[in-house]
Parts: structure tokens; sequence; C-alpha cells
């Protein structure tokens, strides 16, 4: 299988192929035509699989950049994997004219308030920031389709599920949940039975 089998925009098969990507890796080859679909994806993979960008392509194939609304959500445990999370989003977006924000816990509110006030079609960081925006009504999450959480089994401890529920809450019905994790303990087995619908499920 091919890039140029998925039938991406050109500007994001460039935005690949200028990433130094040749070939899909074996996660991307099962990801990505599934989240193409629009169908929720439940993939157990390991760092250094390709799995970030195994999200991260369908997620901006599916981004309209003229609408200036958040159109998918990227949850991770810490700031550094955010940082690196946007780092991809904007490397292989940079033929798509997407705007990517960073945002998570230990920052000042004030100055992601003042950030949305631009166009951000991405936003990558820690479930206790972004519901805290959503909350106020700053970050408007109503027409973003894409929920993703990278590192779900760190993300969904005792104390963190309940936000990343009412997170989920602030998403349109029929938002897209795609869910990637090394290890499958009975947390997130209870978020993906409780949350998503009909997950395609990855193994590798
Ligand atoms: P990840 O598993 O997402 O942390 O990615 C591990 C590394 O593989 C990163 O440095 C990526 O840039 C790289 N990578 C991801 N997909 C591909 C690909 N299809 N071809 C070559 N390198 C890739």
């Amino acid at each position: 299988l091919e890039f140029e089998d998925f039938k991406l925009k050109r500007d994001l098969l460039m935005g690949i192929f200028e990433a130094g990507f040749e070939k899909p890796s074996p996660i991307q080859e099962e990801a990505i035509p599934v989240a193409l679909t629009g169908r929720d994806i439940l993939a157990r993979a390991k760092n250094g699989t390709g799995k970030t960008a195994a999200f991260i392509i369908p997620a901006l194939q599916q981004i309209n950049p003229k609408n200036n609304k958040i159109q998918a959500l990227i949850l991770v445990p810490t700031r550094e994997l955010a940082m690196q999370t946007s780092q991809v989003c904007k490397t292989l977006g940079k033929n798509l004219g997407v705007n990517v924000m960073v945002t998570t816990g230990g920052t000042l509110l004030r100055d992601d308030i003042v950030r949305l006030q631009d166009p951000v079609h991405i936003i990558v960081g820690t479930p206790g920031r972004i519901l805290d925006l959503a909350g106020k009504g700053v970050a408007d999450l109503s027409e973003c389709p894409t929920f993703i959480m990278d590192e779900a089994d760190k993300l969904l401890s005792p104390e963190f599920t309940p936000v990343i529920e009412q997170l989920l809450s602030h998403h349109p019905k029929d938002r897209q949940v795609m869910l990637f994790s090394a290890t499958f303990p009975i947390t997130v087995k209870a978020f993906s039975d409780k949350n998503m619908h009909d997950p395609y499920e990855i193994n590798l």
C-alpha cells in the first residue's frame, strides 16, 4: 500500500512526503483507510510504530481550513507529548493552512483565551485545561467531529475519566473517537464500551 492509495488531498500528500515518509507503516496502513470512513478506532500500539501520523493524517484530511472552527481535539497526558504531537500536525499539515494550538495546565489561562480569538483548527492538550476552556465557552467544540486520545492508558485514570467524558459531551453526538493506547487496562475497556460506537480494533 502507498500513501497515494488513500486518496488524500494533494497538499497533505505533499506534506507527508516532505516529512520524509515514503510508505505507510503497518499501523498507518490499517488505521488510515478506516479512519477516513469516520468509524471509531480502538488501537493498541506502542511508541515508534508511527501511531501519531496514523491519527493525524485522517484528522488533517477531514479538516476544512476555511472553516474557522475547532475541528479536531487531540488529548494527551503530558505537555511534552502535546508539543511533539502539535509539531507532527504542523509538519504534515504545513501546506494546508491549518492552525494548531497546544494547551496544557501550568500555563496562563488568559493566554489561551487570547489565542482562541484567532482561528484554531486543531487543539492538542491535556484534558483539564481544555475542559476549562470549553466550559467557559471559549473553546467551541460543538462542531468538532474528531476526538482523539493518545496514550489513553495514562489519560484514563479514575481522576481524569470523568473530565474526559465531560469534554466528550461538548462534541457533536456523531463525533468520531480514535483511541490509541500501549496497553488495555480495565479503565480503557470501560471507557470504550461506554463512549465508543462499534470501534474498529487494531492490535499491533
Ligand atoms: P510515533 O510512533 O508516532 O512516535 O513515530 C515514530 C517515528 O516514526 C517518528 O519519528 C515519525 O516521524 C516516524 N514515522 C512515522 N510514520 C512514518 C512513515 N510512514 N515513514 C517513515 N517514518 C515514519
